[in-house]
């Protein structure tokens, strides 16, 4: 019930408004958001890789409705692609589509101009060494944000991968499909709200079917990032590379900037890769939510930390 409410509350617009632009509010998100700047969100990765930690960056911003938001949203990942490769640091780059467009005007304007302004981006990432990962949204995205990256894979390959979400049934299908191309995967849960005719209602579900494909991934032979902070799924995949003798540096485990540091530290102690997905941005609201949304006790351990500090 609480996951739902905080699903509900992301898209809530007063709220979003008035907690974006409240102090408090800004306060409270620095637990999960690496801070409102480029300059701050470049410091936090270069603390995360003087900690072994690699990084995938990310400007906040999604379902824009103007062509100027979408570009001036590229313009911010032009930017990052640009400090990466000045500071050789070991990070990448994470999209959404909404942000560069893809929901703006009719007839087919918005998937157009999103394609475009990404191709632009990848372009930049495969100049510069670097990669780009389109983030998964919601479900109505699936096939189009898949579709997207296998064309610009086709164009610079190695420098674009997606994400793919376990609830969703068709996912094990997706998996082969990119699996066959060549297509650096990103595997979550997934963090959206989709019906039973399309998801696994139930999170046991969702979780055995995120193991079966991690075991398809980890041994794929595409590196692959598994991106989940269970611990017990994280402890199956390091058992199953290594019966299966799989290198530790074939594929990377990834999570959230402020989730489980313990365990991403840990991990890294161990010989793994681990990638920190690292938001930052003025509009850091529908992303702060969803994280509420997976673990409602979040709250009480905000608001324990916003009154000690
Ligand atoms: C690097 C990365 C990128 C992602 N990209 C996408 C994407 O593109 N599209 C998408 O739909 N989803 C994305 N997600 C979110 C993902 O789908 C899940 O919603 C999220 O990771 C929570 O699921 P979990 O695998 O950690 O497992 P859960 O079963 O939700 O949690 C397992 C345990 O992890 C800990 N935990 C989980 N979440 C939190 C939290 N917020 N705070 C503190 N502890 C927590 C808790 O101890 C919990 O018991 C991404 C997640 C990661 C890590």
């Amino acid at each position: 019930m609480l996951r739902s409410f905080f699903i509900s509350l992301s898209t809530n617009q007063t709220f979003r408004t008035f907690s974006e632009r409240s102090a408090i509010g800004r306060r409270v998100s620095k637990r999960f958001v690496a801070g409102m700047t480029v300059e701050e969100a470049v410091a936090a990765a270069n603390e995360l890789n003087a900690a072994g930690l690699d990084v995938s960056l990310d400007s906040l911003g999604e379902s824009v409705l103007q062509v100027s938001q979408a570009e001036e949203s590229a313009a911010i990942y032009h930017r990052l692609l640009d400090e990466i490769a000045g500071r050789g640091g070991r990070a990448n780059v994470s999209v959404k589509l909404t942000q560069m467009g893809m929901d703006i005007g009719g007839h087919g304007a918005g998937p157009q101009l999103a394609e475009r302004i990404v191709g632009e981006l990848v372009e930049h990432a495969a100049r510069v060494g670097s990669f780009l990962r389109v983030d998964m949204e919601g479900a109505m995205y699936t096939e189009a944000t898949i579709a997207l990256t296998e064309r610009l894979h086709a164009r610079f390959p190695g420098s674009v991968g997606t994400v793919l979400q376990a609830y969703l049934y068709r996912t094990k299908d997706d998996v082969e499909r990119l699996i066959g191309q060549g297509i650096r995967i990103r595997l979550c849960k997934g963090a959206y709200k989709e019906p039973a005719e399309i998801a696994y209602p139930a999170k046991t579900d969702v979780d055995a079917n995120y193991v079966t494909l991690m075991k398809r991934v980890v041994t794929s032979g595409v590196f692959c990032g598994i991106a989940t902070h269970d611990e017990a799924i994280i402890e199956e995949a390091k058992r199953f590379a290594s019966e299966q003798k799989v290198d530790k540096k074939a594929f990377e485990f990834q999570m959230l900037y402020g989730v489980r540091r313990d365990l991403q530290r840990q991990l890294v102690a161990e010989g793994y890769g681990v990638r920190v997905y690292v938001p930052f941005g003025t509009e850091w609201y529908p992303y702060f939510m969803r994280r509420l949304a997976e673990r409602p006790a979040n709250v009480l351990f905000l608001a324990k930390n916003f009154f000690r500090n």
